[in-house]
């Protein structure tokens, strides 16, 4: 079988690219984009689940309006920290237990 080079499929196979679902990929695209989550390579390699470009930046985005606005505990004034639950991530003063303000967060 005749392979011809493709760089944009070999970027996604190696796991350096995304599949923009709205250029409508041919199936060896997706079956590439498959192989290099299964194999973790490139940017999958980074975290179990990864979140697509945009949902990383908006994520980021939100957390840093976050951090910007509420830094300090309403209840005694000292520094919020960021906590994570089985519920989700959420913003806690560090003079817990002494002081029980929580905030959750919007990530
Ligand atoms: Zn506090």
């Amino acid at each position: 079988m005749l392979v011809t080079r493709n760089i944009e499929l070999e970027m996604v196979l190696n796991g350096w690219a995304w599949v923009l679902e709205r250029y409508g990929p041919g199936e060896r695209y997706l079956e590439a984009l498959d192989d290099a989550q299964r194999h973790k390579r490139g940017i999958w390699g980074a975290t179990e689940t990864n979140i697509p470009p945009w949902e990383f930046k908006r994520q980021q985005y939100s957390e840093m309006r976050l951090a910007k606005t509420s830094t300090k505990c309403p209840g005694c004034g000292g520094d919020l920290v960021k906590r994570s639950s089985k519920f989700g991530a959420f913003f806690g003063c560090s003079n817990f237990p002494d002081c029980k303000y929580k905030c959750r967060a919007a990530v």
